[in-house]
């Protein structure tokens, strides 16, 4: 009998796909994970960017003004005052410091294409008109003051004054040049250089909050696409944890009560674990089938493939002995069979009365070889009332064996019965049995002898 187990294969899902299975959605997991930090942290970087611009032009645009403003005050300072400080502090803006020049020169590296740089550049345009103004109201100023021309910047001494402006006095032209800077040409200019500004201005927000939107409607479709990620994630793990409890938990608890009961595997889960199964089962099965079989040879007659003394024991345990009748048999002169034909022959006549004593009595009793030629039959529901059909049936058994069949020699049996109504003693019925077939072979052999008063001798 030798253990039949199907080949591995790997149909089915195995914890070896499994396993790489899961290194596939962990790398996938990682790779997306990094994928959304990656996408949060340019964002993040946009956004940054976004707002660092909207402040940087707001300055710029704003320091042109100013400087525009710094200018006017210092001009209208050393008008006013004649202080030389103002007018250096002046030039120093206008020429050193240049806050116009550099705003004007950081929007068009950045927005030179956008409308807030022709803005921007109209309101510098503006200032240089004025400064035009400014020039020559120094110019009168220093005048007078009084002041050696040649030791101001050559701005001032380019200046030409009209014939009128040459010849009016130094308080006149000290009147003059403050005028010209308070009058109303003077501060339209102003004001064209403010209107400017504040459309660059307008213009800038306008465009940073385009841009604004642009970066925050990205971030919205970043998080929305996050947001799914994060549902894929949750997806793959609840996935995982799926597979793993399917294939390999759920089945290896059953697995484990299964065979803590003694009980068949059902073939489930991964592929190994049903191969599991499958060898369990067959080894299960593999074991049954040994059991049995020791069972059969350690409690049936090799020969006769009856019943044996080991196997009437186990009988008695499990019959019910309460109106039942053992009936010995024993061969007559079989000793003398096994010297005249010899031993084989003498087996032979073994199995010739095993087959005829299951022909007879196989439907209605249990029979054993109890060893040698003596065979006992136990029948169950049986009562003495049977004793003539009894007598008959063992007559016609002796009849036919004592004719000669298959070359085997005639040979004829000896009964002793014994019925019992509710006694349980099986060694006394036994003994009361043997009784019976002691007398059968004391009167002549080839009869049946009944142990109860009513026997028929
Ligand atoms: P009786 O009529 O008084 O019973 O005479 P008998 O010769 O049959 O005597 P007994 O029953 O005592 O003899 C049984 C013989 O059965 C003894 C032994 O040689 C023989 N025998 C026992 N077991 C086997 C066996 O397995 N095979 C064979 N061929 N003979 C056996
Ligand atoms: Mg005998």
């Amino acid at each position: 009998m030798s253990l039949k187990i199907k080949n591995y294969k790997q149909d089915n899902l195995s914890l070896k796909k499994l396993n790489t299975y899961m290194v596939v959605a962990a790398i996938l997991i990682s790779l997306i994970l990094f994928f959304a930090m990656t996408r949060t942290a340019t964002m993040y970087d946009e956004v940054h960017t976004v707002t660092q611009e909207i402040k940087n032009y707001e300055t710029t645009a704003y320091n042109l003004q100013h400087a525009s403003d710094y200018l006017t005050e210092q001009i209208r300072l050393f008008v006013i005052t004649g202080d030389k400080k103002n007018l250096d502090s002046y030039f120093e803006e206008s020429n050193i410091t240049k806050r116009r020049d550099e705003a004007l020169e950081f929007l068009k590296i950045h927005h030179g294409e956008s409308p807030a740089f022709t803005e921007l550049q109209a309101a510098m345009n503006g200032s240089l008109v004025l400064m035009v103004m400014e020039y020559h109201a120094a110019r009168l100023a220093v005048d007078a003051n009084g002041y050696d021309l040649t030791e101001y910047p050559k701005e001032i001494q380019s200046v030409r004054l009209s014939d009128y402006e040459a010849a009016l006095s130094p308080q006149q032209k000290g009147e003059i040049a403050k005028k010209m800077l308070f009058n109303d040409e003077y501060k339209r200019q102003k004001d064209f250089i403010a209107n400017h500004t504040m459309n660059c201005l307008m213009q800038l927000e306008k465009e940073i909050w385009e841009e604004q939107s642009k970066v925050s409607s990205n971030l919205k479709k970043t998080m929305l696409i996050e947001h799914l990620l994060t549902v894929l994630l949750i997806a793959i793990l609840l996935g995982i944890v799926y597979l793993t409890s399917r294939l390999v938990i759920f089945p290896l608890r059953d697995y484990v009560n299964l065979i803590s009961e003694d009980e068949k595997l059902p073939v489930t889960g991964a592929e190994e674990l049903r191969f599991l199964a499958e060898t369990y089962n067959a080894m299960r099965e593999t074991n049954r089938l040994h059991r049995e079989q020791l069972t059969y040879e350690a409690t049936h007659d090799k020969l006769t493939k009856l019943y044996n003394r080991r196997g009437f024991e186990m009988l008695l345990d499990d019959l019910d002995l309460n109106n039942s009748a053992v009936i010995l048999v024993d061969l007559d002169k079989f000793k003398s069979i096994n010297d005249i034909y010899g031993h084989d022959t003498g087996d032979k006549v073994l199995v010739k009365v095993s087959r005829v004593l299951l022909d007879y009595f196989g439907d209605s009793g249990h029979i054993c070889r109890l060893g040698g030629d003596e065979f006992v039959i136990l029948m169950e529901n049986t009562t003495p009332a049977i004793q003539d059909q009894m007598k008959k049936t063992i007559d016609s058994i002796n009849q036919w064996l004592r004719a000669a069949h298959d070359g085997l020699p005639p040979l004829t049996i000896s009964v002793g019965v014994t019925f019992c109504s509710n006694n349980t003693d099986v060694l006394a019925l036994l003994k009361r049995a043997d009784e019976a077939l002691y007398d059968a072979k004391e009167h002549g052999r080839s009869s049946v002898r009944f142990d109860s008063p009513n026997a028929k001798k």
